[in-house]
């Protein structure tokens, strides 16, 4: 009788179900056991701040049904915590004191709030991040009309935050250190729009400054500003979670090191997500991708290659699809090369092309078919094989050559995933 493979999964997110749902597509009957800290059913993440706002109920944010890991014979290990990583032996050490053995090992331990030494930071007593479920859950507990909130971090997680819970609170201040907010998407001008939009609804902010101290109940910031608040929530950036990774052996580079098929430098270990390194096609660099497409895409590349199959992931951009109070807002890929420029009552759209490629885009308000803009950047496609004037003016398929019309409509264009010969 063959042996059966044992996967291990350490994570229980995005990563993870891609991973289960790859090892099942090649392999139905090796043993998987997801390990996770987190004691939930998996979510998406992104969702929390909908919990808060009243828009989802707790169980309309999993990320899968309730069946899903005993439809897809998937053990779990929730509320334990894996220390440590033999990949000499094969085996993962947890912290109620137990060792599991692997054949495969998939590292998807996401990313981990990131806190630079505040000075009085330990006197704040009513202090949080805004990273998990219970992250969201236990800043609900505290929510008050009559409590002001500071966060520190205008990017997308602080913001995120600051949508969730404006309307159960007397005021939201957000501070930054960047000039501009949601600095690593927006351009100057992108993010100008936003923030308006954002203050018109009611949140303060306050930028190029950062707080110089705290005491238990105000900010006291570069500029001289004191703000008071009841609570302070730090969301100022997130690091990748590479320790475990770093205890297997594997290379790190700002994130885990992997290749096309989301294999580590050590054997049958991959890594995928918020902690790995993709190779970004759109800037032509090694770089951490924090967003659920990516650790989707990537834990089903690793799962496939784990059970054996044969996927490459190769086509990795950045990509962000956020809504804020109704404001849709998609950027995507590489903000480099010449501009094509776009402004309307309702809408802001920049379009970045260079070498005969469209390298990324940011669009603001109007979102519908920007699929289109995605696919271009994703799978490269020559700007001289369509009508690229057409298609910034109006993302429409009329502007694409006849037979990639045919691969667009049949292979989902919406979601940028076109292979392009
Ligand atoms: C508030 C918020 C809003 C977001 N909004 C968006 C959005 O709009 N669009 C988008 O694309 N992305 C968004 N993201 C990012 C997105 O959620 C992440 O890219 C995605 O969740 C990454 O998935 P992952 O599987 O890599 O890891 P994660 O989701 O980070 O999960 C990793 C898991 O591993 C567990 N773990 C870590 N170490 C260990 C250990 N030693 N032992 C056991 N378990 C461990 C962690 O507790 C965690 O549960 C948002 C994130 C946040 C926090």
């Amino acid at each position: 009788m063959v042996n059966k493979m044992h996967y291990v999964i350490i994570g229980n997110s995005a990563s993870a179900v891609g991973c289960i749902e790859g090892i099942r597509s090649v392999d139905t009957e090796g043993k998987i056991t997801v390990i996770s800290d987190e004691n939930h059913h998996v979510y998406g993440r992104p969702l929390i701040s909908y919990m808060l706002m009243g828009k989802l109920k707790k169980e309309m944010i999993w990320y899968r049904p309730y069946s899903f890991y005993s439809d897809n014979k998937v053990d779990t290990l929730f509320g334990k915590k894996v220390i440590g990583v033999d990949a000499v032996q094969k085996e993962v050490r947890v912290d109620d004191g137990t060792t599991i053995k692997y054949d495969k090992l998939l590292i998807a331990t996401g990313s981990m709030p990131f806190v630079p030494p505040f000075t009085g930071l330990e006197d704040v007593h009513s202090k949080y991040s805004f990273m998990t479920l219970d992250d969201a859950l236990n800043l609900e507990k505290v929510l008050d009309k009559d409590k002001k909130v500071l966060i520190m971090g205008a990017g997308l997680i602080g913001l995120k935050c600051a949508e969730g819970i404006l309307s159960r609170v007397k005021s939201v201040t957000v501070v930054d250190l960047a000039d501009r907010i949601l600095p690593s998407i927006l351009d100057n001008e992108g993010s100008e729009i936003v923030k308006n939009y954002l203050e018109r609804k009611g949140i303060k902010f306050y930028l190029s400054d950062t707080a110089e101290k705290f005491t238990a109940d105000a900010a006291s910031l570069k500029s001289g500003v004191k703000i008071p608040f009841d609570i302070l929530v730090l969301a100022v950036g997130v690091r990748p979670n590479t320790e475990l990774a770093r205890t297997a052996g594997a290379t790190i580079e700002r994130g885990v090191l992997t290749d096309i098929s989301n294999r580590t430098s050590v054997d049958d270990v991959y890594a995928a997500g918020d902690c790995a390194v993709s190779h970004d096609i759109s800037s032509g660099t090694n770089r951490v991708i924090a967003i659920m497409p990516n650790a989707y895409i990537g834990g089903h590349n690793a799962g496939v290659n784990m059970a054996g199959g044969n996927e490459t992931f190769k086509n990795a951009i950045p990509m962000n699809s956020i809504g804020f109070f109704g404001l849709h807002i998609i950027t995507v890929g590489s903000y480099e090369g010449d501009t094509y420029i776009e402004r309307t009552a309702k809408t802001y759209k920049k379009i970045f092309y260079k070498d005969n490629r469209m390298k990324g885009y940011i669009i603001i308000g109007d979102v519908a078919r920007s699929g289109i803009y995605t696919s271009l950047v994703r799978n490269e496609i020559p700007l001289d094989t369509i009508d690229f004037d057409l298609i910034c003016k109006q993302p429409q398929l009329m502007a694409f050559a006849a037979k990639d019309r045919d691969k667009l409509l049949n292979s989902g264009w919406k979601s940028g995933m076109i292979e392009h010969e």
